[in-house]
């Protein structure tokens, strides 16, 4: 379904809102470079040309276009909501709020999103949704205002809903609009005993889970150990095992940029280098990622951080001298001009689409490997189906096992005690026999989700002799599976 405004409606901003990427050439359009990606995976495959049309399509898109009242006067936002696949249901996907968006990015999202599911084994088909404008330009109530009107929007035409299709944070986006769109849901169903399911990455006293916030950071950590843990993925690179020691720049410093630095610090890693929209900070001894989040919540931005070296141009950051680098801003930001000074050694996707299909190639051809985003950003969808799970039990997790577990482990310490003739000391009794809390749960479930996602990417890069890099592998592992699923609906007998 398309639904557009007829001709004499379309003003000039929409007009450039929709011609936006029309002018982006074709190696820079997201929609056009994951198409290329799934055609790379979908020639080493052997499935019936038809499905694999209808894998790769998206399936339905609506775009609004709507008022919001500030004061006397009225101001038009364009919205879209993109729906890839239908083959499970709900569909999920975050809502990105940014002057950058149109239709052609939010098909593309949607698109990563089936197969980063599929990767990760959460039964949800693929789905974004985006408004254009720049919140950095609005207020805190005038942010409310265009969220719940959106919100409204995608009611209407039943684009969202917890059987429906549940959104999630993204660029621009946080707790505080998930907690909008939670509520204004709410009042638009009353008494839907379901309702908090409807959108995910809600903040916890709103329904939401522990460990969301930070799922897609931690998961880019968990992907990283994964892979620096398996010998022979990283042949060539003298890299050497696991990240301690490991320098790291990361571009970005928002949800997923922060948390993804703050994780790989306290495994150990060294983060050298952080470049933010207005430019970046290096310090060849490591920077404190506290502290320098610190700085940039009192400050507004990271620049002028005491003892690190600052970087005017934003773009700097992707190429100072480093082992890993963490591009977890933005797309496009690897193209074929900068990639042949790119000096990592490993390129580990946080991003949606940082790296465009000619960068990669160049990339690769220099011995630089490359985690991709369709599997290394799934921690965010990844816990939001734990809170989804949650929301719909109406039971936090750990509820029921936390005495037993506690009282289990009391027995078991208390025979360990009797057997060995000696008593264990406090602190370690203490931490042994702390239950698993919520938080420890879904961190848990997080880990284990990533861990087994890479072993079955892994396999194919290993065992496929067509399939040369991670992404090819990536995509090829979600491919088959919505396939499997398609075929076992009975549409393509
Ligand atoms: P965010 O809005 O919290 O953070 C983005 C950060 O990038 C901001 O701090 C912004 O100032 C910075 N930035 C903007 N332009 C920049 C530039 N030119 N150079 C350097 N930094 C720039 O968004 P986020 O949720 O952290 O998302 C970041 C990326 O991760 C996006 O590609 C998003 O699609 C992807 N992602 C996010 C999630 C999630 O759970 N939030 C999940 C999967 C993937």
């Amino acid at each position: 379904m398309i639904i557009r405004p007829e001709g004499a409606s379309v003003s000039k901003r929409l007009e450039s809102v929709m011609a936006h990427r029309r002018e982006v050439p074709e190696d820079l359009n997201l929609k056009r470079i994951v198409e290329r990606q799934f055609d790379k995976a979908a020639a080493t495959l052997d499935v019936p040309s038809g499905l694999l049309d209808q894998i790769k399509a998206c399936n339905a898109i609506y775009f609004v276009q709507f008022p919001v009242r500030f004061g006397d006067s009225y101001e038009i936002f364009y919205g879209w909501r993109a729906e890839h696949s239908h083959h499970r249901k709900p569909l999920k996907g975050g809502i990105r709020f940014s002057p950058l968006v149109d239709q052609d990015e939010i098909i593309a999202l949607a698109a990563l999103m089936t197969y980063k599911c599929a990767i990760v084994n959460v039964p949800y088909g693929g789905a974004k949704g985006g408004v254009s404008f720049d919140p950095r330009n609005y207020t805190r109530h005038q942010i409310e205002k265009i969220t719940r009107r959106y919100t409204a929007e995608l009611i209407k035409k039943n684009f969202i809903g917890p059987g429906v299709d549940v959104p999630a944070p993204d660029i621009g986006t946080s707790e505080r609009e998930m907690a909008w769109i939670a509520d204004t849901y709410d009042a638009f169903n009353p008494g839907g005993i379901d309702n908090l399911g409807c959108v995910t990455g809600k903040p916890v006293t709103q329904g939401g889970v522990r460990g969301r916030k930070e799922a897609t950071g931690r998961g880019v950590t968990f992907g990283i150990l994964r892979a620096m843990d398996s010998p022979g993925d990283f042949d060539g690179l003298s890299l050497g095992r696991g990240v301690e020691g490991k320098t790291v720049a990361i571009q970005g410093f928002g949800n997923v940029g922060y948390h993804a630095a703050k994780f790989m610090q306290e495994a150990g890693a060294q983060i050298v280098a952080i470049g933010e929209w207005d430019g970046g900070v290096y310090s060849k001894k490591g920077l404190d990622v506290e502290v320098l989040n610190r700085h940039r919540l009192e400050r507004k931005t990271i620049l002028g951080f005491p003892g690190a070296r600052e970087m005017k141009d934003p773009r700097e950051v992707l190429e100072v001298e480093c082992d890993i680098l963490i591009p977890a801003a933005l797309e496009n930001q690897i193209t074929r001009e900068n990639a042949p000074r790119i000096q990592a050694k490993l390129v580990a996707e946080a991003a949606n689409g940082p790296t465009t299909v000619e960068a990669e190639q160049i990339l690769l051809e220099r011995g630089i490997h490359l985690i991709p985003d369709v599997y290394l950003n799934a921690g965010g969808v990844v816990v939001s189906y734990f809170e989804w799970g949650k929301n719909l039990s109406h039971m936090r997790y750990g509820l029921l096992q936390k005495r037993l577990e506690a009282a289990k482990t009391a027995s078991l310490l208390a025979a360990a005690e009797e057997l060995a003739g000696r008593h264990l000391s406090e602190s370690l009794r203490k931490k042994l026999s702390v239950p698993p809390d919520e938080e420890a749960l879904v961190n848990s479930g997080l880990e284990e989700k990533m861990t087994g996602a890479y072993e079955e990417i892994r396999e194919i890069y290993l065992t496929r002799k067509q399939v040369k890099d991670m992404r090819t592998a990536a995509y090829v592992v979600a491919i088959e599976k919505v396939a499997r699923a398609y075929m076992e609906l009975g549409i393509f007998p």
